[in-house]
């Protein structure tokens, strides 16, 4: 089955000078699958992602999630698609300070009207497997950049979304964090079969998906599917970042 259908999606941005971000992308994404893309910087990935998102809107083309298509749905509907059906991971985190991480991660599910116990017993289910259960009335500025981010994963899964959106999630992490958090992206979609779709610059981070879309000039330049060896998808995405070009510093493997 599919989860995610992308068909001759393009999107222009009208300005002084029009820019054309997408143009005419296609792919599939089958349930369960663990896609990375990746790209040089302007490139069109946080446009692509954004637009399967349904935060944007596509100039032309259509974008099919779980047999829906969200772009056509009434704004109200679109919001309750949205908040019940995708779950999102930012590379800022984006929680709130105010709140605890308990408070931050039932946010979605209250705003649904949840009752209490079942916002409970989901997350007691989640926080073992992000490692967060002993940190979750503790606020953002308490604790980590690599422990905030794995509460805004528990935040996005929470709801139990057949499609979970990622742009950057270990953009704003080390090297260990990034790799936990990669690592539990993927425990998420071996375990409870989520889809992922994430935009990283890090190599390394990508080497965890299943399967990497490159965007280049916004449009499809190539993708490879991961073998059984992680050590040699890496290899194979390096390889591909090097024949594409662009910018280096986009793929430097050092964050600072
Ligand atoms: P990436 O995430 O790969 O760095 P983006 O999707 O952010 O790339 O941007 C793709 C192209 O679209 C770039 O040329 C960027 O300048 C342009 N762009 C992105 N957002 C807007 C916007 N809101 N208005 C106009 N141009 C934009
Ligand atoms: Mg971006």
């Amino acid at each position: 089955m599919n989860m995610l259908e992308i068909s001759k999606i393009s999107k222009i941005y009208e300005g002084k000078v029009s820019c054309q971000a997408l143009k005419l992308i296609d792919f599939i994404v089958p349930k369960g699958q663990f896609v990375g893309v990746m790209g040089p910087s302007g490139s069109g990935k946080t446009t692509l992602l954004n637009v399967v998102s349904t935060i944007d809107h596509p100039t032309t083309g259509a974008v099919v999630i779980n047999g829906k298509e969200p772009h056509q749905l009434p704004s109200e509907q679109l919001a309750v698609f949205r908040r019940r059906e995708l779950g999102f991971v930012f590379q800022d985190f984006n929680l709130l300070h105010t709140l605890t991480l308990r408070e931050n991660i039932f946010l979605p599910l209250a705003l649904d009207g949840v009752a209490v116990r079942k916002m409970n017993e989901r997350l007691n289910a989640i926080a073992p497997i992000l490692g967060i259960t002993d940190i979750l009335d503790k606020r953002t500025y308490e604790i980590s950049g690599g422990q905030v981010q794995r509460a805004a994963i528990a935040r996005a899964i929470i709801h139990e979304p057949v499609l979970v959106l990622a742009d950057e999630p270990t953009g704003n992490l080390d090297i260990k964090s990034s790799r936990a958090v990669m690592e539990l992206l993927r425990n998420i979609n071996r375990e409870m079969g989520a889809t992922i779709l994430t935009v990283t610059h890090d190599p390394t981070a990508a080497s965890y998906c299943d399967r990497i879309i490159f965007i280049r000039d916004g449009s499809i330049y190539n993708e490879i599917y991961r073998g059984e060896q992680q050590n040699d998808f890496y290899g194979n995405i390096m390889e591909v970042l090097s024949f594409m070009g662009g910018d280096s510093r986009d793929f430097s493997t050092i964050r600072n």
